[in-house]
């Protein structure tokens, strides 16, 4: 039934860049078997997802929505497509994405834009609009994503679905392929919270392949979901961060916003105001982190390890042919970023940028735990306004970076956070998100409040 649901839409929504049929139905046919057999322990078996396209796959290309690794196949399975297919889970194909997670509307694609299912002339948020279109539209059930500074939870919110990302090093990033590596987490997609923590229960947990994956239980997240769902949060106290809303928000935006609070109150939590002084410095510092990370992570494509490799014709050096294909193999955002962080990481110029940064990071951290000593959790909205026209933010850089404000620090300090469906605008009638932030490790805290809260 999915794979005639993406014949029929995809072609105008167009959140896949690969499917799988055949791989499909073989993975369907395999999980009945086992549960006839009785062996299918996962709750998960045989139902299908769509995984966005920066997770390896031995059996799929892997593109990052970029040129560069056009036709590209892995030799191995991320630790993430390990365990979902260990539960039986079946993968229908690839989503599309802002060329190597770069991105917050998904029209830094080199294979052409996504549409949002709720306005086909909008975008579906990014950089992963392909798994949260393909869940908006009923072409998967399930879906997984990556998160460096908002990239789950941004496209969840504008496409009324679930977007989870988990506690830093809660879930491998073996086989991500790496933007920022000491921000990004892959994560759970669903149209419900439940969905959505019964598949963070298969891909989360240790994996010694990643170094800064955590050995420690995973959260009870299923637990905490059906606990919350009884709709019960006295005792629950919640913190709403004050830096958050005001100007740059859509007034519809605000509205929804003011009405979840209510909505926790009248459910028993006892709500309050918490500053968080720093927040407001949190995207110029990830502006500084993210990109010098992805300076250094994407000198791997170097023409000769691997994809694309353009002008080996016997006349050229090496270094000629390197930098033919980086030309040719990029888009001008992942240009920009390499460059933005090549001189953030210079010498002269490193302490009083990259440096900087990272101590904004650790105060980031700080607001978040003194936050935490007064809380259980922090809300805001997820975004400071709904999906956007196609078009609209691809020749302004900051007004596209802005769509991520009140997403990032959860990334830089590492924390758990997820966007809920928070009703629809009164405004313009799109999807409007709810963001939830837990300490870390407190990952079942956002699946208890975002039960009772959907
Ligand atoms: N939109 C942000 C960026 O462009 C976040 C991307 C992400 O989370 N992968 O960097």
């Amino acid at each position: 039934a999915h794979l005639d649901r993406i014949a029929a839409v995809d072609p105008e929504v167009h959140a896949f860049l690969h499917v799988d049929a055949d791989g499909a139905v073989e993975a369907a046919r395999g999980a009945d078997e086992a549960r006839s057999a009785g062996g299918a322990a996962s709750p998960l078996a045989g139902v299908p997802l769509a995984l966005k396209d920066v997770l390896t796959t031995s059996d799929m290309p892997t593109t990052c929505g970029s040129k560069m690794l056009e036709d590209w196949t892995s030799p191995y399975d991320s630790t993430v497509v390990q365990r979902l297919r260990a539960a039986g889970v079946v993968v229908l194909g690839k989503t599309n994405m802002d060329e190597f997670a770069m991105g917050s509307s998904t029209e830094n694609s080199a294979y052409g834009p996504t549409r949002n299912p709720w306005d086909t002339d909008r975008v579906p948020g990014g950089s992963g609009g392909g798994s949260s279109a393909a869940l908006a539209a009923f072409e998967a059930p399930l879906a997984i994503g990556t998160d460096t500074g908002g990239s789950i939870r941004q496209p969840a919110a504008v496409t009324g679905t679930v977007g989870v990302k988990p506690t830093y090093g809660g879930v491998s990033r073996h086989g991500l392929v790496a933007f920022s590596s000491s921000l990004d987490q892959a994560g759970p997609c669903g149209r419900t919270v439940l969905d959505a923590a019964l598949l963070h229960e298969v891909i989360a947990g240790h994996d010694p392949m990643d170094a800064t994956s955590i050995d420690a239980p995973v959260p009870r997240v299923t637990a905490a979901a059906r606990e919350g769902a009884a709709g019960d949060l006295r005792g629950v106290r919640v913190g709403v961060v004050r830096e958050f809303g005001g100007q740059g928000y859509q007034e519809g935006v605000q509205q929804s916003f003011r009405a979840a609070v209510d909505q926790l109150t009248e459910l028993g939590a006892e709500v309050v105001e918490v500053s968080c002084p720093h927040f407001e410095h949190a995207l110029s510092a990830y502006y500084l982190i993210a990109p010098s990370e992805c300076s250094s992570n994407l000198a791997r494509f170097d023409a000769m390890r691997y994809g694309l490799r353009v002008g080996d014709d016997g006349s050229r050096s090496t270094e000629e042919v390197m930098s033919l294909t980086r030309e040719a193999g990029f888009g001008p955002e992942v240009k920009r970023r390499i460059m933005l962080g090549t001189y953030a990481l210079s010498a002269g110029y490193y302490e009083a940028y990259y440096g900087q940064a990272q101590k904004v990071r650790t105060l980031v951290t700080r607001d978040f735990a003194a936050a935490f000593e007064q809380v259980d959790v922090l809300v805001s909205p997820t975004t400071p306004t709904t999906a956007f026209r196609i078009g609209e933010r691809v020749e302004d850089p900051m007004a596209m970076y802005l769509a991520d404000l009140c997403t990032i620090p959860s990334n830089l300090a590492g924390n758990a956070s997820m966007s809920v469906p928070s009703g629809l605008s009164a405004e313009d009638g799109l999807p409007v998100g709810l963001q939830i932030m837990a300490p870390p490790m407190a990952d079942d805290r956002l699946y208890r409040i975002g039960a009772a809260y959907e």
